[in-house]
C-alpha cells in the first residue's frame, strides 16, 4: 500500500533561468542532474510528477519583439521552441539515471517528441513516467507559467510548484532591501493586489479560478525540489 503524501500528482514548473544556474552557460548540467535526482527520489515514493519547462535562458519573445522587424508572435514561437530544447535536455538527463520520461509538445514536432494529448499524459503519469510539457501553451502572448497553471488544471494535478532562483515571495526586493521579509503564506488576492512579481496575472488568475495552490521555492537549495513535491513546508504557499 502506498504511503499517502500531501500531493499525489504535482506540476513542477522549472524556469529557463533556473536551468541556467549562475548564468555563465545556457544550461547548467549540474542543475538538470540535481532536478533529475530529486524527482527520482519522489517518483520512487509513488508521487506523480509532470514538469513544465520555461525557455527564458535561451529566448524570451517579449524582449526580442520589434528587433529587425520580428513581430511578437514570431518571437514567441522562437521562445516556445527554446522550451523544447530545455525539455529534451532535461529528458535526456532524467533517462540517464533511469527515470522513464516523455516530452509532449503543445505543437507538433513528432520526430522529436509526442504531441500533447491530455489522456496520454495522464496515462504516462499513472505508469510512473515523468511527463515534460514543452512549447508552453502553444500560443504566442502567453508564458510558461500560464502553461503550468493550464496543464495542472487539465491533468488534475493538485499544485503548481514553481522552482525559481529566490527563496519565495518577499514583501520587497531582497536584492536591494536587506530587511525584506519572506512571506510564507499569501492569498491570490494579495498577489494580484500588491502586484507581487510571482507569476504573470494570467497564470495567477487561472490558478485562483481553479483553486490550484502555488508553492514558490528556491531550486538552488539542495533537497528543496524533493521537499516541495513531498509537501514539506518550503518557500511561499499561495492559496490552498
Ligand atoms: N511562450 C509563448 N507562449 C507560451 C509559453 C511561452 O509564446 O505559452 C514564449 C514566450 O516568448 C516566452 C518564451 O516562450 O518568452 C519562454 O517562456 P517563458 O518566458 O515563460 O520562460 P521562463 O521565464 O519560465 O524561463
Amino acid at each position: 500500500p502506498k504511503q499517502s503524501y500531501r500531493w499525489q500528482r504535482v506540476l513542477l514548473k522549472v524556469s529557463g533561468e533556473a536551468l541556467a544556474g549562475d548564468q555563465t552557460q545556457t544550461i547548467d548540467p549540474k542543475i538538470t542532474m540535481s532536478i533529475a535526482r530529486e524527482v527520482a527520489s519522489v517518483t520512487r515514493l509513488g508521487i506523480e510528477v509532470a514538469i513544465v519547462v520555461g525557455g527564458g535562458n535561451i529566448f524570451r519573445g517579449a524582449s526580442w519583439a520589434g528587433c529587425s522587424g520580428l513581430d511578437r508572435s514570431s518571437a514567441d514561437y522562437i521562445g516556445m521552441l527554446a522550451t523544447v530544447m530545455n525539455a529534451i535536455f532535461l529528458q535526456a538527463t532524467m533517462e540517464s539515471i533511469g527515470i522513464p520520461t516523455r516530452v509532449q509538445t503543445a505543437f507538433r514536432m513528432s520526430e522529436v517528441a509526442e504531441p500533447y494529448i491530455r489522456r496520454r499524459a495522464v496515462r504516462h503519469l499513472e505508469k510512473g513516467r515523468v511527463v515534460i510539457f514543452a512549447a508552453g501553451t502553444g500560443n504566442p502572448f502567453f508564458t510558461t507559467d500560464t502553461a503550468a497553471a493550464l496543464r495542472c488544471a487539465e491533468i488534475n494535478a493538485e499544485v503548481v510548484l514553481k522552482a525559481t532562483n529566490v527563496d519565495g515571495v518577499y514583501d520587497d526586493d531582497p536584492r536591494t532591501n536587506p530587511n525584506a521579509q519572506l512571506l510564507e503564506n499569501l492569498t491570490y488576492q494579495e498577489v494580484t493586489s500588491k502586484d507581487l512579481s510571482v507569476m504573470d496575472m494570467t497564470a495567477v488568475t487561472l490558478c485562483q479560478e481553479n483553486n490550484i495552490p502555488v508553492v514558490v521555492f528556491n531550486l538552488a537549495k539542495p533537497g528543496n525540489i524533493a521537499k516541495a513535491i513531498i509537501g514539506e513546508k518550503v518557500g511561499t504557499l499561495i492559496g490552498g
